[in-house]
């Protein structure tokens, strides 16, 4: 029997809207023994079936993955997986002949909350963000390998970052299947080597593919300036893409290790017009020239993860961006982005905008910039798109 959770009358009506969560204050009673991870079915106040999902006992408690009253068996989550694979089919990325890495699975934005899937190259890289989900993993690997055939060549588990602090559990990440030496890919014809264990997150920001190509399609002749450069992703683009010269800059002496290596593959001619500083980025741009770059990357990692620190990063981006115009050239562009969770995109747009007026600039937005179609936001779950940013063009 699937244990039951009911909820507070007038609490229904986001689930009527298919808003994939429950908050922990919308219920009023619950079966007893319902557990970290179970799967549980959610009713109204009238006892009228609404969604299913997996518990935990914490604020977002129940994350549906069906509004349909199923059994989620193995055929369920084949079905499921499927979706989000025929999505990708879709939008071109499955068999790409220049691209060979996307995300497979988007959490919420396919229907999977709790459940993020990369693909590099035949190579996946699971990343658990709920218990639920992460008691399938065997049910996940059998279903990746059966519909992927034999192009699979390796399923890790990254998740120690990301599940929730369970008692007496202690996750380990682990190679679930098959194996994986040096992992070197493709993305619009772009060479990267990933570093699934070490790296960030699960190796690779795939969600700003698009975004990257935009900088190298802009970078011809330039002088560019990757901020938070990871393993040298937008340099990558802007060096293809005939940059004169391009500087990366990040705080981790790995990341930049990988980004030289990253440069390297795609040509050695490009490695005397990069230049790489492991240095902290404010410090960086303190000491550089003011009007000094043509075009300026600037990627942070999350400065607002949470809504209680929300007041602290609208601050933060907002001393950065000004920093950062202050070194684009008159006629320059500055691509700039926020990954929180917590920022909106018109929060961004107000916290931009701020700064080119603190910095009394004259700024024209080109282009409003998202995460690549890889990474869908269900309408339901507008929460789901945390990337935003903004091209813009630098008058003076
Ligand atoms: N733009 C990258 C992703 C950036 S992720 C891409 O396209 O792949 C954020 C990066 O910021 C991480 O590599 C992290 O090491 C770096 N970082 C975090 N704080 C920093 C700081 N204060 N100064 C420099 N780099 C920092």
């Amino acid at each position: 029997m699937i244990k039951k959770i009911v909820l507070q009358k007038g609490k229904e009506k986001s689930l009527q809207r298919f808003h994939p969560w429950v908050f922990s204050g919308a219920i009023a009673k619950q079966d007893h023994s319902i557990y970290d991870g179970d799967v549980v079915e959610v009713y109204d106040f009238a006892n009228q079936y609404l969604a299913t999902g997996h518990y935990h006992n914490s604020s977002t408690c129940v994350k549906i993955f069906s509004f349909d009253k199923i059994v989620p068996d193995d055929a369920f989550w084949k079905m499921k997986v499927a979706n989000a694979i025929d999505y990708r089919h879709t939008i071109g990325l499955i068999d790409h002949p220049k691209t060979n890495i996307f995300r497979l699975i988007n959490g919420e934005g396919d229907g999977l909350p709790g459940l993020i899937v990369d693909w590099f190259d035949g190579n996946v890289v699971i990343q658990f963000h709920s218990y639920g989900m992460y008691l399938l993993k065997e049910t996940f690997v059998q279903i990746l390998t059966d519909l992927f055939q034999n192009k699979i060549k390796s399923i890790y588990n990254k998740s120690v970052a990301t599940l929730p602090e369970i008692k007496s559990f202690e996750p380990v990440d682990e190679l679930l299947y098959g194996s994986f030496d040096e992992v070197l890919v493709n993305e619009n014809g772009i060479p990267f080597y990933i570093d699934i264990v070490k790296g960030q997150k699960t190796g690779f920001f795939i969600d700003q593919r698009d975004n990257r190509k935009m900088v190298g399609e802009y970078a011809k002749g330039k002088d560019v300036l990757n901020l938070f450069s990871y393993t040298g992703g937008f340099s990558g683009y802007a060096l293809a893409g005939g940059a004169n010269r391009v500087h990366s800059v990040d705080i981790s002496k790995k990341a930049i290790d990988f980004a030289e290596k990253n440069i390297a593959v795609l040509g050695k001619k490009y490695l005397e017009k990069h230049e790489s500083f492991t240095e902290n980025v404010f410090d960086f741009l303190e000491n550089a020239d003011d009007k000094r770059y043509d075009v300026i990357v600037l990627d942070p990692p999350a400065f607002a993860k949470h809504h209680k620190v929300k007041d602290q990063g609208i601050k933060g981006y907002r001393n950065l961006n000004r920093k950062a115009m202050q070194k684009v050239k008159d006629g320059g562009l500055l691509f700039t982005f926020s990954c929180s969770q917590a920022i909106s995109k018109e929060d961004f747009q107000t916290i931009v905008f701020s700064a080119a007026a603190m910095e009394n600039k004259r700024v024209r937005v080109v282009k409003h910039l998202e995460a690549a179609p890889d990474h869908p936001v269900d309408i339901f779950h507008p929460e789901g798109s945390y990337l935003k940013g903004l091209l813009l063009y630098i008058e003076n």
